[in-house]
């Protein structure tokens, strides 16, 4: 296929340049030249605008930090994809939450562009190795004509026909995930503070029913070595918090562990920065207790 794409980051980059090795031709923008550079030395081409890239490309698929850039690169202006002479479908990688989707889908479908929402979880780990959960929504039959390319980053999930409902589909996972990594952060604070060692109380959680993404993931590779460098920043966690609050709010509900789990993130950001890495969540609560969780990466460190 010919496929344009947009937003070249931690997420973007693996995911187009496992497009390029699948055989599809790529038409690529993102406002850092140097990644450009990158993948059309891989064999992308270069394009100097959203716009630019849905002139050349049917479908343009877009993987953005905010939910600005996700509306500007959509229908911002003269230089969007909205304007784009070739363009029939605006696939969004991004998690930009239920309500921008549906804004930006109805804002497309008024040039006949079809949006398919398609949010994914599964790390920069899993942009590379094309193993991410991708969560789509949108027409059914635009939704089969975009599925090989999605195929090629991850296992794909039809969510429904609705605008933004994988956007919530996406929300409620990552809730999980922002959860699992403040949740296993005050556990292990815990045990440090009586006197256990953390990469022991890692083994036992992953060994027990305590196991979750955190213990599995997180903590052997970047929290217990220190290296909080799991690719993934405290910005864009704290955005998908804020997200799944507010979607639990527009649909008339108050949730206790959400909302502290909220409050927590807040104090994250605020302390840590938005670029820090999102596994840096426990430094504020090591600071409270007065410890440092440390030492060896224990028997379930990625290898
Ligand atoms: P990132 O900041 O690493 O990458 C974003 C890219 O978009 C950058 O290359 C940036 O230069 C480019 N960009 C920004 N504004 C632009 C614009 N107006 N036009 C063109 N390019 C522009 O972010 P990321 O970590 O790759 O995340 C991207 C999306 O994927 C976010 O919505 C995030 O929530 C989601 N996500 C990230 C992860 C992860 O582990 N990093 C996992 C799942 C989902």
């Amino acid at each position: 296929m010919e496929i344009g794409f947009i937003g070249l980051g931690k997420m973007g980059f693996p995911m187009a340049r496992r497009l390029i090795e699948a055989k599809h031709q790529l038409t690529v923008f993102d406002t850092r030249k140097e990644v450009v550079d990158q993948l059309v030395a891989l064999g992308a081409q270069a394009a100097s605008s959203p716009k630019d890239v849905a002139d050349r490309c049917e479908t343009v698929l877009a993987s953005l930090p905010s939910l600005q850039a996700s509306l500007d690169v959509a229908t911002g202006g003269a230089a969007g994809v909205i304007e784009g002479k070739r363009v029939r479908r605006f696939v969004d990688l991004s998690t930009v939450g239920s309500q921008m989707a549906t804004r930006i889908h109805g804002l497309l479908a008024a040039k006949n562009i079809v949006q398919i929402d398609s949010p994914v979880s599964g790390g920069v780990g899993g942009a590379e190795k094309g193993t991410l959960a991708v969560m789509a929504s949108g027409p059914r039959a635009d939704y089969e004509a975009v599925k090989p390319a999605l195929d090629v980053i991850g296992k794909v999930f039809f969510i429904g026909e609705k605008p933004g409902s994988a956007q919530t589909m996406k929300l409620a996972n990552n809730f999980l995930s922002a959860t699992a990594m403040v949740a296993t952060s005050e556990a292990v604070v815990m045990g440090v503070k009586a006197g256990l060692d953390p990469a022991v109380m890692i083994d036992v959680i992953n060994a027990g029913s305590g196991l979750n993404t955190a213990s599995r993931d997180k903590f052997p590779r970047s929290v217990l070595p220190r290296s909080f460098d799991f690719g993934f920043a405290t910005g864009l966690m704290v955005k998908d918090v804020r997200l799944a609050l507010a979607e639990m709010k527009s649909l008339g509900l108050s949730m206790e562990v959400a909302e502290a789990v909220g409050r927590l993130w807040e104090v994250i950001i605020r302390d840590e920065g938005p670029e820090s890495d999102f596994t840096a969540a426990i430094k504020p609560i090591e600071k409270a207790a007065g410890v440092v969780v440390g030492g060896a990466k224990g028997d379930h460190a990625a290898k």
